[in-house]
């Protein structure tokens, strides 16, 4: 059985994965608040988790793994998107869990095997609460109930690697006067009329944001699971707190065995955000023509451990190598391509080796350009071999690139990789200029392509571009 290493965030080094039961692999991802489109952001831990739930399921057997994503469809950020929107509050979470699992699929994801929703477990939170009030763990404090971090200080701040006391020195929340420790973190809190609510011994009112994980992941999972995951920016509070609430509620389990933390995602160097205008949505992109595969390919070019950079290039650049495997498929493979078990061995062993993707990408790269200049009998097998692993990954789809855009229509048959490539880049630096209204700089772009023999022209869709009978490979080369 291939050997599964990965690297855990609570002993923080790379362990050989020991499953608690080889029959039930049992991983926990958080999921989404929904109350929004998904940022491109927020699709990082899908694809992440997504690469390891098919690994596990390669090495253990699909129907001997159990991964649960919940979705958190109790937020003020729904309360407050209800308000200001005035719709209903169910209204807005079925919606946008809905745009979710549909940008997903876009990306390659499996579903999940259970994708809980917290309003659908809120007895089972209520229980759980109870249970560490009657511990000690926990107290009722002006309708609200609280988790007591004194009542576990051994345990509270190990995977963060904080102490409770360094976490008050440096913490700037508000202290509300009813908390014993400033430290201390809800469990439950009151609704007013205008706000979802349930029934509880405490009042009516309504979970915080912890407890939803602790409850969900103790009722599909039990008291002790395999692999938790997550952002890294979740690991303090919200994991840590997972962590307290579960093992003090559930004393004889060890909750989750392995941590994984992805890092987070920027854009063009920065970091994501409204004010700076590099915000967007997965279906933004969706929408510019960015098919789902080139997202991901992208993804996966980064180690998730690493902060990965979302740039216009990196998905031209994957867009290529996509197209550029579709044509070695389609000219020696006739693909028969539904056994997902047909995974090559280097590819496995790097993903095996804490889902290195980055070095799995490169394989694959290597096995296509072999596939391509073997010249012999053996590319057939070389490309269906090429088509097994890009499905694999997740990042196969027959229809690729038969829906001309932009820059990537069939007469690139033409060029090599490289020039198409160069093409591209040169065309998105020419939008650029445009847009910052340097037009000199736009219109050299132009005529240093037109030089070369590649006419560009401009549509409703965006720049096309041709080549015209005097396109001279070395003079576009010149141009690097
Ligand atoms: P949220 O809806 O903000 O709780 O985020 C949902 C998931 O997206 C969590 O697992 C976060 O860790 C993850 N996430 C949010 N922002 C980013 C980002 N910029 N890069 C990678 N993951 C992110
Ligand atoms: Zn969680």
């Amino acid at each position: 059985m291939t050997t599964i290493k990965l690297h855990n965030t609570k002993t923080r080094q790379k362990e050989v994965f020991a499953p608690l039961d080889q029959d039930d692999v049992r991983m926990y991802v958080c999921g989404p608040t929904v109350y929004d489109r998904a940022h491109l952001g927020n699709a990082r831990p899908v694809v992440v988790f997504d690469v390891l739930y098919r690994l596990l399921r390669h090495v253990y057997g699909a129907e001997h793994v159990t991964y649960v994503r919940n979705f958190t469809d109790v937020d003020d950020k729904i309360n407050a998107r209800a308000a200001e929107s005035g719709r209903a509050i169910g209204e807005i979470t079925a919606e946008t869990t809905q745009w979710f699992l549909d940008d997903m699929a876009e990306l390659g994801a499996l579903p999940p095997d259970h994708m809980p929703r917290a309003t659908q477990y809120i007895p089972q939170m209520v229980a759980m609460i109870e249970g560490l009030i009657a511990k000690g763990h926990a107290y009722e404090a002006e309708g609200h109930v609280l988790f007591a971090v004194d009542s576990w200080r051994e345990g509270y701040g190990k995977l963060s690697g904080r102490s409770v006391d360094d976490m008050i020195a440096g913490a700037r929340v508000e202290v509300a006067p009813y908390k014993r420790n400033p430290m201390d973190f809800v469990l439950w809190k009151p609704s007013d009329a205008g706000q979802p609510g349930w029934e509880s011994p405490w009042g009516r009112g309504r979970p915080g944001w912890h407890i939803e994980c602790s409850a969900m992941s103790y009722e599909l999972l039990g008291e002790s699971f395999d692999i938790h995951g997550g952002g890294n920016d979740l690991m303090f509070p919200h994991h840590e707190n997972e962590i307290a609430q579960s093992c003090c509620a559930h004393p004889e389990g060890e909750f989750a065995r392995y941590w994984l933390h992805n890092e987070m995602l920027q854009v063009e160097g920065k970091k994501m955000s409204k004010s700076l205008g590099n915000f967007f949505t997965v279906r933004d992109l969706l929408d510019q023509g960015v098919p789902g595969e080139v997202i991901r390919f992208v993804f996966l070019s980064t180690h998730y451990r690493k902060p990965m950079d979302w740039t216009a290039e990196k998905a031209e650049q994957a867009e290529f190598r996509l197209l550029e495997y579709n044509r070695i498929i389609s000219d020696y493979a006739d693909a028969e391509l539904a056994n997902e078990k047909k995974v090559s061995m280097p590819i496995l062993e790097a993903l095996s080796d804490d889902l290195n993707t980055h070095l799995a990408l490169s394989r694959l790269h290597e096995l296509a350009l072999d596939a391509k200049n073997a010249g012999s009998s053996d590319n057939g097998a070389m490309a269906l071999q090429l088509a097994h692993d890009l499905k694999f990954l997740g990042i196969w789809n027959e229809h690729f690139g038969k829906t001309p855009r932009s820059f990537w229509i069939d007469k690139t048959a033409e060029l090599t990789i490289d020039q198409q490539a160069l093409i591209a880049t040169m065309l998105r630096k020419r939008v650029d200029a445009k847009k910052s209204r340097n037009f000199v700089r736009a219109d050299q772009i132009r005529d240093l392509l037109t030089s070369a023999g590649v006419v560009v022209s401009d549509t409703p869709q965006g720049p096309e571009w041709d080549v015209g009978p005097d396109f001279d490979p070395a003079k576009l080369e010149a141009l690097k």
